[in-house]
């Protein structure tokens, strides 16, 4: 088995990683980078208007023979771990009719995107992989396990071709509310493994403020006790752990958990994935209708949702009076400065910051500023701490271990035995 990582070994976003046998080719991740060579943000809009083969001159697409639209295609298929677009972003590129793995609850929040926000995937192959059974590629033989990372129903990869076996550790940590997850891979991993891909996002961020999802949702309740007027959550609506201890602080402190229609969307489809994820009709949960998504819904012919949400809504006139009992899940956007105008007494009422710090801009602190809104962090990352990096290392005990998904690469030696360093587009044979 050969391996190429095309993109991921001396960055985070973009991971794409090709495994190739004498009859067969699969990728695993086809993401959107995070950064451009200079290290600084990427910007989608680069894309836009570009074809395949400018794209793969700017190696913003990556050289691979027989995956694009427009190419005989020779890719098996495509394998995604999970719902961040920096996994699954440059899918819109691909030939349709390779087929696309992923999880159900990955297809569920892919599609909720590509409705409400990136509207560029169409017409794709997406399989959803059956819950129990291994995957039989080419001669690839595929077996999923599911991690605890802040993207729902998220998989790391075992892939076995030729008598060799590598491990795809994707994104992952072991303090979400899947830490059982983690725990089990530790005390059961997979025997026997030449070559583990493992993340390393965390190894350049600084120690956390807080350890896991049960702290911040004491946090939460803390913050809630001592509100005299509206509370706002800044997190991602696809943050699924991050609602559930938003929610559950609510629960104990009597607080409505204000979502938007997008966000009730997204719970009320996972709900049928996973029982305990709560929906827009249960207790202390309402649902605020935003005009945009609304549309969304009634051009996706899904206007019957609106009539069932709308059993739940709640007014600008009731979130006035009952503002100190309230916790609005929002974001930095257009409508966020439009909602606060039609609230009366927001001086001194908090934002909740629940995202990776770097999100937050300058001008965003300076308009809470102006506003006379304190802003609080309260964030635990979707990714291992070098601790639990470790513990993942020395229980898959690998032949080699190679780095992917970090910008510090060159620290992996130090910390974790059998490490080998690739470059991006290297070509290994296992
Ligand atoms: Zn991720």
């Amino acid at each position: 088995m050969k391996l190429i990582i095309h993109r991921g070994t001396k960055e985070i976003g973009g991971s794409c990683v090709e495994l190739i046998t004498a009859i067969s080719r699969v990728l695993i991740d086809f993401g959107m980078p995070l950064v451009n060579k200079n290290r600084e943000r990427f910007d989608p809009d680069v894309l836009k208007g570009k074809s395949v083969e400018e794209l793969k001159k700017l190696f913003i697409l990556p050289g691979i023979e027989g995956l694009y639209k427009d190419e005989k295609k020779s890719i098996n298929a495509i394998l995604i771990s999970h719902s961040h677009l920096d996994h699954y972003g440059l899918l819109s590129y691909v030939h349709p009719d390779i087929p696309i793995y992923m999880s159900k609850g990955v297809k569920e929040l892919i599609d909720i995107t590509n409705l409400f926000v990136y509207r560029e995937l169409k017409s794709l192959n997406f399989r959803v992989i059956s819950s129990k059974e291994s995957l039989a590629i080419g001669d690839f033989k595929i077996i999923h396990y599911l991690v605890d990372h802040s993207a729902f129903d998220a998989l790391a990869f075992l892939v076995e071709a030729q008598g060799k076996r590598l491990f795809y550790s994707g994104d992952f940590r072991g303090h979400g509310r899947k830490s059982i997850l983690f725990k089990q891979m530790i005390k059961n991993p997979p025997k026997n493994i030449d070559c583990l891909l493992m993340e390393g996002s965390m190894l350049g961020r600084n120690q956390q403020l807080y350890n896991n999802e049960e702290e911040i949702e004491e946090r939460i309740v803390e913050i809630l006790k001592e509100s005299k007027t509206i509370t706002f959550l800044f997190a991602s609506s696809q943050n699924i752990d991050r609602l559930v201890s938003a929610y559950r602080a609510c629960l104990k402190t009597d607080s409505i958990f204000v979502i938007d229609l997008y966000t009730a969307f997204i719970l009320d489809k996972l709900n049928k994935i996973s029982k305990g994820i709560p929906r827009f009709d249960w207790k202390n949960i309402r649902v605020k209708f935003l005009k945009y998504h609304a549309d969304v819904l009634v051009k996706a012919n899904l206007k019957e949702l609106l009539y069932l949400y709308n059993k739940r809504k709640i007014d600008i006139d009731e979130i006035n009076q009952k503002r100190d009992r309230i916790l609005m899940l929002a974001r930095d956007n257009s409508i966020f400065p439009i909602i606060l105008k039609n609230i009366s007494a927001v001086e001194d009422s908090k934002i909740i910051y629940s995202m990776w710090d770097g999100y937050l801009t300058e001008g965003f602190k300076d308009f809470c500023h102006e506003k006379g809104l304190v802003m609080e962090s309260a964030h635990t990352s979707g990714h291992a701490e070098l601790e639990d990096l470790k513990k993942f290392a020395n229980a898959l005990n690998p032949k080699k271990l190679i780095p992917i998904h970090t910008f510090e690469r060159e620290k992996y030696p130090k910390l974790f035995e059998n490490v080998q360093i690739l470059e991006d587009r290297e070509v290994l044979e296992l």
